[in-house]
C-alpha cells in the first residue's frame, strides 16, 4: 500500500472521522501492509493527543478467586481449574501500603480490582473510605474495577474522589456469549453507562486471541469509540493452564501491533494501554507498541507476573518516551542501581575459548577418537 494510504489513515483519525470497516480490515489482515508505516500513522495520532508520555498503571488484586461467574478467559472464575492463590479482600493497611508503593514506583494510576459479579452497598461504602484515604495521602489517580455497579453506587465512589471505573467489554456483542454465559454484553454496557452518568471516567478494554474474528476485534473497538471510553486496555489472551479457553489464537507480534494501531486510529484521544500479554505475545517487538499505545501496566497483571520493572522502565526510556509521574524516569531507573557503570561492566562477559572455537573443540574430540581407534 502506498505511503498516502497511511497518511490518510492518520489524517482521518485526527480529524475525528470513523475509518470505514473495509479499510480497518485491510489494516488488520492485509498482506501488503507496511508495519512501520502503519506504526508511524498510529504514532502521529498518539503524539498529537498524548505526546511522548507513557502512563504507568499498577494493579492491586484486592481479592482473588471464588467468583461465581463463568468468564472462560479468567483464572478466578467458577469454571477455571487454574492453580492460583485465592484470598478474601485484603486489609485496609495492605491496600494503602500497596498504594504507597505504587506511587513511589512512578505509577500515574493505582487500579484496585475485585473478583465477583458485583459488590454489596456495604463494600462500596468501605471502598469509598479507602479511595478517600488514598487520594488524601498520595497524589495518584485511582481506578476501581468492582464488577457490575449501579449509578447510585458509582455516585458514592465519585463523591469519595474516585477518578475512573473499569469494566471491560472484552469482545464484541456477537462473540460475548462464547466467552461468558452468566452475564451479558448488554449488562456490561449498562455498568459503563451508570459510571458515566455518575461523572466517572470509564476504562473498558478487550481481550484479543480468544478465537474471535477480526470483525469482532473491530466491533469492540467501534463500540468503545461510541461509548467515548477514556481508557482502553488491550489485552492479548494469556492461556493460563486450567482455563476453558486453551490457546491464544492468531496472535503474532505483528498482529498484536496492528490491533493496537487499529484501537488508536479508531479511538484517537483515548488512553490506549498495552495490557496483559505484552511481554508474552509482543516478544522482541514490545517497544514498538509504545508508538500506538500511551500506557502500560508495570509489575504484572491480576494472576500473571510481568517482566522485571526496571526492564520495562528502561524500554520506555530507550524508545525515546518519558512517563507522566511526579518521579523522573531516570531517577526511578538509577534508584535501583542498575545504571551504575560497575554493574554494567559485570554484565559484559568475555567469550572463553570454547565459545570462540566451538568447531575446533568437537574436531579435537573426533580426531582423539580416531587416534584411539588406530591404536
Ligand atoms: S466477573 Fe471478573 S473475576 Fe469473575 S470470572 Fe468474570 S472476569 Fe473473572
Amino acid at each position: 500500500m502506498r505511503r498516502s494510504f497511511y497518511q490518510q489513515l492518520a489524517q482521518d483519525s485526527i480529524s475525528g472521522k470513523e475509518i470505514p470497516r473495509g479499510i480497518i480490515r485491510r489494516v488488520l489482515t492485509g498482506e501488503r501492509v507496511n508495519l512501520l508505516r502503519l506504526l508511524d500513522a498510529a504514532f502521529e495520532v498518539r503524539e498529537k493527543f498524548t505526546g511522548r508520555v507513557v502512563k504507568i498503571h499498577i494493579l492491586n488484586n484486592l481479592q482473588n478467586g471464588h467468583c461465581p461467574e463463568d468468564c472462560h478467559y479468567c483464572a478466578q472464575s467458577k469454571v477455571s481449574a487454574a492453580d492460583i492463590s485465592r484470598y478474601p479482600m485484603k486489609s485496609d493497611e495492605e491496600i494503602i501500603a500497596e498504594a504507597k508503593n505504587a506511587y513511589r514506583s512512578g505509577a500515574f494510576r493505582y487500579c484496585m480490582v475485585f473478583s465477583g459479579r458485583c459488590q454489596s452497598r456495604k463494600r462500596i461504602e468501605h471502598l469509598a473510605v479507602l479511595v478517600r484515604t488514598i487520594k488524601k495521602k498520595y497524589p495518584i489517580e485511582v481506578c476501581v474495577s468492582p464488577g457490575r455497579i449501579s449509578r447510585e453506587d458509582a455516585l458514592i465512589l465519585k463523591k469519595a474522589g474516585l477518578d475512573r471505573l473499569n469494566h471491560n467489554l472484552n469482545t464484541s456483542r456477537r462473540y460475548y456469549s462464547r466467552i461468558c454465559t452468566t452475564h451479558t454484553y448488554a449488562e456490561r454496557i449498562q455498568t459503563l453507562r451508570a459510571a458515566q452518568d455518575a461523572g466517572l471516567q470509564i476504562c473498558s478494554g478487550v481481550i484479543v486471541g480468544m478465537g474471535e474474528t477480526t470483525d469482532d476485534v473491530i466491533d469492540a473497538a467501534r463500540a468503545l469509540r461510541k461509548l467515548h471510553a477514556d481508557s482502553i486496555p488491550v489485552n492479548f489472551f494469556l492461556p493460563i493452564r486450567g482455563l476453558p479457553i486453551k490457546d491464544a489464537r492468531g496472535l503474532t507480534p505483528e498482529y498484536c501491533l496492528r490491533v493496537l494501531c487499529v484501537y488508536r486510529l479508531l479511538n484517537p484521544r483515548a488512553e490506549i494501554r498495552i495490557a496483559a500479554g505484552r511481554e508474552f505475545h509482543l516478544r522482541s517487538l514490545e517497544a514498538l507498541a509504545l508508538y500506538p499505545a500511551n500506557s502500560l501496566f508495570l509489575d504484572g497483571y491480576l494472576n500473571v507476573a510481568g517482566e522485571d520493572r526496571m526492564r520495562t522502565l528502561r524500554m520506555i526510556r530507550d524508545a525515546g518516551f518519558t512517563i507522566q509521574s511526579e518521579h523522573k524516569l531516570d531517577e526511578l531507573i538509577n534508584k535501583n542501581g542498575t545504571e551504575l557503570p560497575e554493574n554494567a561492566a559485570n554484565r559484559i562477559v568475555v567469550k572463553n575459548l570454547n565459545k570462540l572455537r566451538p568447531a575446533e573443540k568437537s574436531q579435537n574430540k573426533h580426531s582423539k577418537k580416531n587416534r584411539n581407534r588406530i591404536k
